[in-house]
């Protein structure tokens, strides 16, 4: 299974357009030269192949379409003129803007399988923008799931692929749909646990990490998970108001009760900290926020990321890891 991360970040990037904060400014001079602190990221977005031919998404970011021309692999191949794109499918792990956006850039009649939640469906359906992906009947091939129900994404030239299973992160409806969920178990967020030979976990947005879910990411080859937020206030001290990291849907990196903690004994050969929102001090390389997550055995996802997920690397990366915890 190859795994490129594509972007990094939480909604609006980073720098975001309307922000001052530290690591915006930071990051804004990256551009001028004047520092490498904090690195700029475009929008959270993963792709996974087993053919390096076809590639599924998993959600569709804000900056799909320059995400997708800064990646050859992801162009056009046709040799005749004609409209071909190696991506054939993406998979959803909930509705929020972040997540679903890019599906518009992908709207040029070009056939591609959709996979998600049935509540995620139905919120984009409702809306009468996304009809653009059903300009004809053959455009868009839903498939529905639910936590715990499998299904197969990306295929070897039909033969066998990889199972994909959801699971149940706790997040509820995005704002923009103007309701709650009326559920805990309607799904409207997930995690990914992807299957090849390998286990790949792929868990954007978590609000809790329960014990079935602990059990779950236990002894998985690479983990991707929720890195939005360093502390359950962070935005309400840079904007003087707001919602915590958690009524947001978001389980903070720091603290007693935070995501390290929560995993700190998990057995896993790569842990990353993905879609960081720009406020979240861990992206200053100087900062002690960035030493303390390294010193964790964590490490913070960059743009461009790309793991291959073998057994002989899974076996060369256990070993290291192994050694580096008897020191
Ligand atoms: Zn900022």
């Amino acid at each position: 299974m190859k795994i490129k991360v594509l972007g990094s970040a939480a909604g609006g990037g980073l720098p975001q357009w309307n922000c001052s904060c530290a690591n915006c400014v930071a990051a804004r001079s990256v551009a001028s030269g004047r520092g490498v602190r904090v690195r700029r990221r475009t929008q959270t977005q993963v792709a996974i192949s087993i053919d390096d031919r076809t590639w599924t998404l998993l959600n569709c970011s804000p900056d799909l379409r320059a995400q997708i021309e800064a990646t050859p692999e992801f162009h056009s191949q046709s040799h005749d003129g004609s409209r071909h794109s190696p991506i054939t499918g993406a998979v959803l792990t909930g509705a929020d803007i972040d997540c679903v956006l890019g599906l518009l850039h992908l709207r040029e009649r070009q056939p591609l399988e959709i996979y998600s939640t049935s509540i995620v469906r139905e919120i984009i359906r409702d809306n009468s923008i996304f009809r653009m992906l059903e300009q004809r009947p053959e455009q868009s091939k839903w498939t529905v799931f639910e936590a715990d129900g499998r299904f197969e994404i990306a295929s070897k030239n039909g033969n066998g692929g990889v199972v994909c299973r959801a699971v149940a992160t706790g997040g509820d409806l995005p704002c923009y749909v103007g309701r709650k969920s009326t559920s805990s178990n309607d799904n409207a967020v997930v995690g990914l646990m992807l299957e090849g030979s390998e286990r790949f976990a792929f868990l954007p947005g978590v609000r809790e990490i329960s014990d079935e879910l602990l059990s779950e990411l236990e002894g998985c080859d690479l983990l991707l998970i929720d890195g939005t937020f360093w502390s359950d206030d962070e935005l309400i001290r840079i904007q003087g108001r707001g919602r915590t990291a958690r009524e947001m849907g978001h389980l903070p990196v720091s603290g007693a009760t935070g995501s390290i903690e929560r995993l700190r004994g998990l057995r896993c050969p790569r842990k990353i900290f993905i879609h960081m929102n720009n406020t979240n001090p861990m992206l200053n390389e100087e900062g002690e926020e960035y030493r303390q997550v390294l010193d964790a055995g964590w490490e913070i996802a960059q743009d461009g990321m790309e793991f291959v997920l073998s057994q002989e690397e899974l076996e060369g990366q256990r070993a290291r890891s192994h050694a580096e915890l008897k020191r």
